[in-house]
């Protein structure tokens, strides 16, 4: 019994010194971080992504599905690709929340109208983030954290377009 508690006691002496001498020693230990980290795993994820996606004339974005990780800090930047204006041809892109019905979403966008962007105002709830209304040439760049894992709808809520500009915005673990 007295032996089991004396190991006891030189265990935590033990434990006391590896933590100290990890706190004294921090940068050494930075320094090996870094070398290890040098050649990543291949199934690590990176903590941020950048997507690209266009719409164009013919009322089309170029992506239909876009993947990221789940956590990641997303920028995502939307070209319009086109020349017509955005009170013809205007774009955006709106990420809905998942539940939200995109028929009844694009309902409540046109009536926030052009001077909204086509973005409702009273139904923050319904959207994890989307750009303002793009004309021909226009980009916009908005940055947003990456939602649980799952398959949320994307599309663009200029009226009549969403039948055309949608999509699955698929985050994975
Ligand atoms: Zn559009």
């Amino acid at each position: 019994m007295k032996k089991i508690k004396l190991s006891f006691l030189a265990l935590s002496v033990l434990s006391i010194g590896l933590l100290s001498s990890c706190g004294s020693d921090s940068s050494q230990t930075t320094t090996e971080q870094t070398t290890q980290t040098g050649t990543p795993a291949p199934d690590a994820t990176p903590a941020t992504v950048t997507i690209e996606i266009s719409g164009t004339d013919q009322m089309k974005f170029d992506k239909s599905d876009i993947v990221v990780h789940e956590g990641q800090e997303v920028t995502l930047i939307l070209h319009h690709s086109g020349k017509l204006p955005k009170a013809t041809m205007g774009h955006n892109w709106v990420l809905l929340n998942q539940g939200v019905d995109m028929q009844a979403f694009d309902e409540k966008a046109a009536k926030a109208g052009e001077k909204n962007d086509y973005i409702p105002q009273d139904a923050a709830s319904d959207m994890i983030a989307h750009t303002k209304l793009l004309g021909g040439g226009e980009s916009d760049t908005i940055t947003f954290k990456a939602p649980a894992e799952g398959a949320y709808d994307f599309l663009c809520s200029f009226p009549g377009h969403s039948s055309m500009m949608k999509g699955k915005f698929v985050v994975m673990k």
